[in-house]
């Protein structure tokens, strides 16, 4: 495993990260997610994502069991959660969801008591939240790391000049500002990576832990001769998911893309995991499976990356034709 710096921060993250979104608590039981965990960090994972919207809290409950079973040096890793969507469902009241600091402290203690943890390493703004001041949630998130409950805070999804006018706040006031952004990153999706945080990596140091490295598992070329149900698109309520990303100009760039990883030895999904990883920028690539052989065979990505030379780059470009200008 290779650890990078989370931005300037001197937190080292695994390059590769594992998170439990669609998985703990809803699409596998909890012996796979064990057994999920524990390949991870045996392969030298320190990184473990989590929300409180997952699962509705359940993805928590059922990590923070694990945690607790394997005795792992709290020392030794990494675990996250985020805040704003609440527990979701239809009938979160307006003090339940969002960016206030009623909801961030209580959203805290609350993932602090699923996970069964004492503090929460990494603590992400979900989205923006246009209801609270930023102030607000900037002073929240200072006092929290005061209180020893987090250690960093960051946001996720957040626009560069939103991620801007938080750090301007922090300095104005002298207080320890959003170290790192959680965006979706890969093949098909790069503007915020790419384009839009260029002058963040450069003026605050911004480190990234980047999601759904394979686009919800459309860049593992499953879907390219048509839908497989067994899988997370197959899943009941994420008929929303399954239509976004199943789209024709996502299936055509994946069917291209397989035939060019089968051509340089590669199997899709670690061409797609390591071409992410071929960019500086990204701190950590949060993993996502739904069985350990997926995870053991995306680890192979590390090793990948030795294989995508400048030229193999270049005609992964010609394939994408979704650079972003800048
Ligand atoms: P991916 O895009 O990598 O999708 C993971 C899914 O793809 C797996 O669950 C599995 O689904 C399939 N898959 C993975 N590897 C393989 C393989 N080798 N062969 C075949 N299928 C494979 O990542 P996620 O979307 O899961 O995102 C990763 C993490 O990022 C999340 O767990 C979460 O922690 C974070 N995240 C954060 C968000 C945010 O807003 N901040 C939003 C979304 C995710 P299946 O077997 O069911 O097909």
């Amino acid at each position: 495993m290779e650890y990078r710096r989370l931005g300037k921060s001197g937190l080292q993250l695994s390059v590769l990260s594992f998170g439990s979104w669609l998985t703990f608590g809803k699409q596998v039981g909890d012996a796979t997610a064990d057994e999920l965990m524990t390949v991870a960090y045996d392969h030298g994972v320190n990184f473990f994502d989590n929300a409180e919207i997952y699962s509705r809290g359940q993805s928590e409950i059922v990590m923070g069991e694990i945690l607790k079973k394997k005795s792992w040096r709290r020392d030794s890793y990494v675990v996250s959660s985020k805040v704003f969507f609440g527990l979701g469902g239809s009938d979160l009241r307006p003090t339940q969801k969002g960016l206030s600091r009623k909801h961030v402290v209580e959203a805290c203690e609350q993932s602090l008591e699923r996970l069964q943890v004492d503090y929460l390493d990494l603590f992400f703004c979900h989205r923006h939240d246009k209801q609270t001041p930023v102030e607000e949630t900037v002073w929240t998130m200072h006092n929290l790391i005061q209180q020893g409950k987090i250690l960093y805070w960051g946001t996720s999804e957040w626009t560069a000049a939103e991620i801007m006018e938080a750090h301007l706040v922090a300095q104005r006031h002298s207080l320890i500002g959003p170290t790192m952004e959680q965006p979706q990153y890969n093949m098909l999706e790069r503007f915020k990576v790419e384009e839009d945080y260029q002058l963040l990596y450069t003026s605050l140091g911004l480190g990234t832990t980047v999601w759904s490295p394979l686009a919800s598992g459309v860049l593992t070329g499953k879907y390219n001769e048509g839908f497989v149900k067994e899988t997370r698109l197959g899943i009941e309520g994420l008929e929303w998911l399954k239509d976004r990303t199943l789209a024709q100009a996502n299936l055509e760039r994946a069917r291209k893309l397989t035939v060019f990883a089968k051509e340089i030895g590669l199997s899709m999904p670690v061409l797609a995991i390591a071409w992410c990883l071929k960019n500086e920028h990204v701190s950590s690539v949060i993993l996502g499976a739904s069985k350990a052989a997926q995870l053991v065979e995306n680890f192979q990505a590390l090793e990948a990356r030795n294989k995508l030379t400048p030229e193999i780059m270049d005609r992964i470009e010609l394939i994408l034709l979704n650079k972003p200008k800048r």
